[in-house]
C-alpha cells in the first residue's frame, strides 16, 4: 500500500518524470516502439524482458494511468481497457473458460447482467445470480465444484445496494475462489475493496474517474492477494504452462502479478480491447480532481435526497448515505466518508409521473450516463434495463417507477429548484 494520501496520488501518482521530462503525462501516440537489437525484441515477445513493443500489449501513457488507479486502490498491478464492460469481461474470462461457473450479485449494472446471463452462457460459462442480502447459508448453496469467481458491485448501479464485503469475501474464499468487485460508484476515494477482502477490482472509468463524460474506459486492478497456487487445479490457466508463451507458468514467473500479467499478455494480446492513449490522458486529467469532486457529489446528493424525502409527491427515496436507508449501516461501515452522487426515487404517480417529471426538467438532462459533472436523469426500466423482464427488473433491484438521478457538480440549490419546478409547475 502506498504511504501517500489518496489526494496526492490523484495528482501525482503514476507519472514520475525524470529531470527535463514533461511535467504533464505525455500521450505516447505510437503503435510501436523502436529497438536496435533483434535479439532483444525476441526476449520481449517471450516475456523474458519487460518493455514496450506494441501498444495493444502495453503503452507508457496507459501504464502511467493504470499505475495511478492501482495506487489509489492499493493493488499490485493494473490494466486499462477500452470500456468498463471490457474490464468486467476480461476480469472474469482471465480465470474462466467453457465449462466453468461464476456467481454474481443480482444487483449489478444492466450491461453486466446481460454479459453474465446472455453472453457468457453462449461461451459456455454459466452464471448464477444471487440476492446479495441473502444470508451466508443461502448464498453458499450457489457454489458448484466448477465455480471460479464471485462478482459484485460495491454500490450497485442503479439499485444502490451496498455490498457486505466481508460476507462475500468469506464465502468466496471459503470456496477457494476470488471476489471480484466493480468499484465504479464508490471509487477508491470512498471505498477500497481490497481492505475488505476483495481480490480483484474493476472500474468503468467512464464514470467518476473521468468525471466529465468525455471518454469511455475501464480498468482492472489486482490486489496480488489471491493464492492461485493453493487452488492449483481450479486455476490451471495461471498455474500450468501457457503454450502460447513457450510454456511459461504465470504464477511461477510473475508471483503476485500472475493474474494481471496473464490478462495483459494473453487476453489483451488475443482480444485487443485496449484503451487509446488519448483517452487514457483524459482519464488522467479527471483523476487529478477525483478527490475533490467525489466529496462534492456526495454532499449535494445528500441534500437532494433529503429534499426529495421531504416531499409529499415522492413515494420513496433510496440513497445509502441517508440515515434510515436499508444500506445506511453497511455504507457507514465500508464507506464512512461517503457513498456516491447517485440517488434513486419513485414518484407516487409511478411510471407515468416519472416521464412527465423528466420531460419538465430544465437544468438536469435525460442522459444514458451517471457520475459526471452535469446532473443527469434516467428511467432504468425504459432505458438501461429495458431488455430485462419484469421479474429480472425486480431481481436487479429496479422498481419500474425508479428514476435514477445522478447529482452533478452544479449548485445543489439550483438542482433542487429544477426538481421543484418540474414537480410543481
Ligand atoms: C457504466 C458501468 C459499467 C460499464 O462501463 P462502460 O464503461 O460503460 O463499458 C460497468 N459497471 C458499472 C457499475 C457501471 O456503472
Amino acid at each position: 500500500m502506498s504511504k501517500q494520501s489518496l489526494d496526492t496520488i490523484c495528482i501525482q501518482g503514476g507519472w514520475e518524470p525524470k529531470n527535463g521530462e514533461p511535467r504533464q503525462l505525455p500521450i505516447y501516440q505510437s503503435t510501436t516502439f523502436k529497438y536496435t537489437s533483434s535479439e532483444q525484441m525476441g526476449r520481449l515477445f517471450d516475456l523474458e524482458e519487460s518493455g514496450y513493443f506494441y501498444t495493444r500489449l502495453a503503452n507508457p501513457t496507459n501504464d502511467a494511468v493504470a499505475s495511478k488507479i492501482c495506487q489509489l486502490e492499493g493493488g499490485v498491478g493494473a490494466m486499462l481497457t477500452s470500456s468498463g464492460q471490457a474490464a468486467t469481461f476480461y476480469a472474469v474470462l482471465n480465470i474462466c473458460q467453457a465449462g466453468d461457473h461464476v456467481i454474481s450479485s443480482s444487483t449489478i449494472y444492466g450491461g453486466s447482467t446481460n454479459l453474465f446471463t446472455v453472453t457468457f452462457p453462449k461461451m459456455g460459462v454459466e452464471c448464477t445470480l444471487v440476492n446479495p442480502d441473502a444470508d451466508e447459508e443461502e448464498l453458499a448453496k450457489a457454489f458448484r465444484p466448477n465455480t471460479k469467481a464471485v462478482f459484485a458491485e460495491s454500490i450497485a448501479n442503479p439499485a444502490l445496494t451496498v455490498l457486505d464485503f466481508e460476507k462475500f469475501a468469506r464465502l468466496a474464499h471459503g470456496h477457494g475462489v476470488p471476489l471480484i468487485v466493480d468499484n465504479t460508484f464508490a471509487t477508491p476515494i470512498n471505498c477500497r475493496p481490497f481492505e475488505w477482502g476483495a481480490d480483484i477490482v474493476t472500474h468503468s472509468t467512464t464514470k467518476y474517474m473521468d468525471g466529465h463524460a468525455a471518454t469511455v474506459g475501464g480498468c482492472i486492478v489486482d490486489s496480488g492477494n489471491f493464492d492461485w497456487e493453493a487452488q492449483h487445479d481450479k486455476f490451471k490457466g495461471l498455474t500450468e504452462p501457457d503454450e502460447s508463451y513457450h510454456g511459461i507458468v504465470y504464477t511461477q514467473k510473475f508471483g503476485k502479478l500472475a493474474y494481471i500479467q496473464k490478462a495483459t499478455a494473453q487476453l489483451m494480446r488475443d482480444l485487443g480491447s485496449i484503451q487509446s492513449p488519448q483517452n487514457a490522458f483524459l482519464i488522467n486529467i479527471g483523476l487529478e480532481t477525483l478527490h475533490l469532486r467525489v466529496p462534492r457529489h456526495c454532499e449535494s446528493a445528500f441534500k437532494v435526497a433529503s429534499y426529495l424525502q421531504s416531499r409529499e409527491d415522492v413515494a420513496w427515496v433510496k440513497y445509502p448515505g441517508l440515515p434510515g436507508d436499508t444500506y445506511y449501516e453497511l455504507a457507514q461501515k465500508y464507506m464512512p466518508k461517503g457513498t456516491c452522487g447517485v440517488i434513486s426515487f419513485g414518484l407516487k404517480g409511478g411510471r407515468q409521473a416519472a416521464s412527465v417529471f423528466m420531460d419538465k426538467l430544465k437544468l438536469c438532462s435525460i442522459e444514458t450516463h451517471v457520475a459526471d459533472s452535469r446532473t443527469a436523469v434516467l428511467h432504468p426500466a425504459s432505458h438501461t434495463h429495458r431488455q430485462l423482464t419484469d421479474e429480472q427488473l425486480v431481481e436487479a433491484g429496479v422498481d419500474p417507477s425508479m428514476v435514477r438521478f445522478s447529482v452533478g457538480l452544479e449548485s445543489a440549490g439550483d438542482i433542487i429548484e429544477d426538481i421543484r419546478q418540474a414537480l410543481e409547475d
